[in-house]
């Protein structure tokens, strides 16, 4: 509520706050400047940090002119739990801990930049407003349009999580497949976004607002670990505005001189579809877009970034400044990782958010994080919207007999 200018990351120039995308003149990535002498610190030592508005309790902090405008669902004030029996290595011992974003309103972390983007476009005065996804942010955005009572347009590929699609449909939304990837449909919203005029709310860098819901989880981390912050955050990254919103966050409480150190942030990246990756790999100057994604059960990161690849080199920037790193994980791994999360510490992820684990592992074996060291694993999306990959089926039985012979079969005794 303290917002000065929108200014292009790439050229400088600032603008007023409107329904701007990328920068009108060289087409970089535009983000909001804030005039940080105006902000009351108070807004952090809040006693009860889940009363009423979670995250808008930073409210001073994020880009609203009115605070009548904003269109919350409960968002954010997500429980942070230690996971000690996560096993991630026998040698190295460090403290693991889990941000639980899958308990937003909607099952994900957008929430947070969703409830932002909406509310910017309520101010904007925006009846209709338009998103790209793989599955999350639209059924987020459905939520948020009936609580703002706008019509939201959402386009999809059609391999998204049935379950997210249904979300979105429950909510009245008006769902469209888009053929091929992640990218295609990004691409035919900027279009219609252009055409109709309506906010283009697509959780890329795309739109500057919604990242700025993103930075809250920085503050809460915070908070939570008792005026402190972790060591390392692995983060799953898609385009990565997760990630960079995380990192703004932490700059800001730096600024605040309220921590004296950002802590190092890893990306993780499905191998099937990973430009992120292969550019930190090979150590590029620019982000390539992946022009052949496999298939993955990573659905949520899987952006093959194309038309937009400038939003992959400002995530990996962001990794780099923050002295982190990219890792990918094959099908196996994220696979390993989602039975670690829900095998031997009771958190049902869907296999985006279950990655962090398995980079963990990799980080670990890389000697990257020590013992002792302080480890926050976001994760990002629940599990209850996943399509089935369960290929067990319980047996069908009707006596106490029956039961007996296959509880002494089983460890379960
Ligand atoms: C969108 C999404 C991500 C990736 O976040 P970005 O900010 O797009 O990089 C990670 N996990 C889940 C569950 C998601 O829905
Ligand atoms: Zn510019």
């Amino acid at each position: 509520m303290s917002v000065k200018c929108i200014r292009c990351r790439k050229c400088n120039t600032e603008f007023v706050p409107s329904k701007l995308n990328n920068c009108p003149s060289c087409n970089g990535i535009l983000e909001i400047i804030y005039d940080y002498d105006k902000i009351n610190l108070d807004i952090f030592f809040k006693e009860n940090i889940y009363k009423d508005h979670r995250m808008w309790q930073y409210k001073d902090l994020l880009p609203l002119a009115d605070e009548s405008n904003i269109v919350s669902l409960g968002e954010g004030g997500t429980p942070l739990i230690a996971a000690d029996n996560l096993n991630v290595s026998d040698k190295i011992k460090c403290q693991i801990l889990l941000k639980l974003e899958s308990q937003n309103p909607s099952g994900s972390f957008k929430d947070r930049p969703t409830s932002v983007a909406i509310s910017k476009a309520k101010e904007l005065q925006a009846q209709t407003v338009i998103v790209s996804s793989s599955g999350n942010a639209a059924a987020s955005t459905s939520a948020y349009a009936v609580r703002a009572s706008m019509k939201a347009v959402i386009c999809l590929p059609q391999s998204t999580d049935i379950n997210k699609v249904s979300q979105a449909i429950t909510h009245g939304a008006q769902v469209v497949y888009i053929e091929g990837s992640v990218s295609d449909s990004f691409n035919m919203v900027k279009k219609a976004s252009e055409f109709y005029g309506w906010p283009n709310i697509t959780s890329t860098f795309i739109n500057p607002y919604t990242v700025e819901g993103d930075k809250t989880v920085a503050y809460e981390l915070w908070k939570q670990m008792d005026s402190d912050v972790p060591d390392v955050v692995i983060i799953p990254i898609g385009a990565g505005p997760l990630l960079v919103g995380i990192h703004k966050g932490f700059q800001e409480l730096k600024y605040f001189n309220l921590i004296k150190k950002i802590p190092r942030l890893v990306g993780v990246q499905a191998a099937r579809c990973s430009p992120i990756f292969k550019a930190y790999l090979n150590k590029q100057e620019s982000v390539n877009a992946w022009l052949n994604p496999i298939n993955t059960i990573a659905t949520g990161i899987a952006d093959p970034l194309v038309g937009y690849e400038q939003d992959g080199l400002l995530t990996l920037q962001t990794i780099l400044k923050s002295g982190g790193c990219v890792i990918s994980l094959e099908e196996d791994e994220i696979n390993a990782s989602l039975r670690k999360l829900s095998r031997n510490v009771g958190v049902y992820a869907e296999p985006t958010a279950a990655t962090p684990i398995g980079a963990l592992k990799k980080l670990v074996e890389q000697k990257v994080v020590d013992s002792g060291e302080k480890v926050v694993c976001i994760i990002t999306g629940h599990g209850l919207k996943y399509k089935d990959t369960v290929d067990y089926q319980p047996p069908v039985i009707s006596s106490l007999e029956e039961l007996k012979t296959i509880i002494k079969g089983s460890s379960a005794e």
